[in-house]
């Protein structure tokens, strides 16, 4: 009987859909949609700290280099899985 995440419909032992709201934070071990650990990681600007405060749009810069440099961090680092 494998379990199923309800948000990202992911298996068991499997990584989650990136940003998953079940997904934990490797860093923090909290909630990684919440967490503040991007901030840190990755030297954000205050310009890119706006942008992700505000997280108008991920698919327009400067989001998405955002998004994209700290998947590649999470990657290093070893994300969760569920
Ligand atoms: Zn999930
Ligand atoms: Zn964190």
């Amino acid at each position: 009987m494998t379990t199923i995440c309800p948000d990202c419909q992911c298996n068991q032992g499997e990584l989650h859909e990136i940003f998953c709201t079940k997904e934990r934070c490797p860093l923090c071990l909290g909630q990684l949609v919440s967490c503040s650990c991007i901030s840190s990681v990755l030297d954000l600007t205050p310009e890119e700290q706006t942008a992700v405060d505000e997280y108008i749009d991920d698919q327009v810069e400067p989001l998405e280099g955002i998004n994209r440099r700290w998947v590649k961090a999470l990657n290093k680092k070893g994300r969760i899985p569920f």
